[in-house]
């Protein structure tokens, strides 16, 4: 594994933050700016292909903190429920491929139409049980990621470090932690359950909420510009040990994915260094 024990080389940039970049000016503008890291989405590896994706990625001596993402469990029927493990599978490959240091999971929400949120709970942790068998023999850790309980009903019904902690318990090995410390900064319980995750956080990343949020989904502030004290939960999360990347992940519709891609790293790699 590389040294990282210097701070700039920590930051890994996810491509959610550089939206309108392809794969190849993600890698070359990291190169460009310095940066050590990505955290891909699968649309951008898709559609250069996964030997492709892989090359590009190594010859620019680029390192790859995690895939984003899979998950999406729960389905209104079996076969749903199939297609999803099937596509799942497709991104252990992906990961694989690319040499991802996990594929990073999110647990998908109420069928269309249900209401039956325990029953959605236990598709989710049937759909990583299943999963698991698969990823262990690809030797691709996992990477549950809870979400804000905003998203319960339509992307995650997985919304709590605790609940992710609880799967990881039941599912055991294979299975980690994605931690976003926008999806868990409101939650008064933080502390104990990052101490109780431990070595389960595999990955870790970072934007800002911002006051008012005027998207749910799109409207993530850079590190330093909102409500979240990123130092704090830094500290509570490298007091678990953990020496790995740090990826700023910005979903930024009106602001962020307006600028100038180059400028926008820039800025990331200031507020890594200052707020992070
Ligand atoms: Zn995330």
């Amino acid at each position: 594994m590389r040294d990282l024990s210097n701070n700039r080389d920590r930051l890994a940039i996810n491509s959610a933050t550089v939206k309108p970049w392809t794969l190849e000016q993600l890698v070359d503008g990291c190169a460009r700016a310095g940066i050590s890291a990505i955290a891909p989405w699968r649309d951008i590896v898709q559609a250069v292909g996964i030997p492709k994706a892989g090359k590009v990625i190594r010859d620019a001596g680029i390192a790859v903190s995690c895939l984003c993402r899979g998950g999406m469990f729960p389905a209104a029927d079996e076969a749903g429920r199939k297609a999803a493990l099937e596509d799942n599978k497709r991104a252990v490959d992906e990961a694989v491929g690319i040499g991802a240091g996990s594929l990073v999971l999110i647990a998908g929400g109420l069928p269309k139409g249900s209401k039956d949120l325990p029953g959605a709970h236990k598709q989710v942790r049937d759909g990583l049980a299943a999963l698991l068998e698969y990823a262990r023999t690809a030797k691709m850790p996992l990477a549950i990621e809870p979400l804000h309980p905003m998203y319960a009903a339509d992307r995650a019904c997985v919304n709590t470090l605790a609940h992710a902690n609880d799967l990881c318990d039941e599912l055991g090995e294979g299975l980690g932690i994605a931690l976003d410390a926008y999806h868990v900064w409101w939650d008064p319980d933080l502390k104990r359950q990052i101490a109780r995750a431990g070595k389960r956080i595999i990955t870790y990343h970072v934007c800002d909420w911002m006051v008012p949020t005027t998207d749910l989904l799109l409207d993530r502030g850079m590190p330093g510009d909102g409500a979240i004290d990123l130092k704090a939960i830094r500290a509570m999360v490298e007091a678990t040990g953990y020496d790995y990347y740090i990826d700023v992940e910005i979903f930024s519709a009106n602001n962020w994915w307006k600028r100038d891609p180059n400028e926008v790293l820039r800025i990331c790699l200031e507020r890594h260094q200052t707020v992070v």
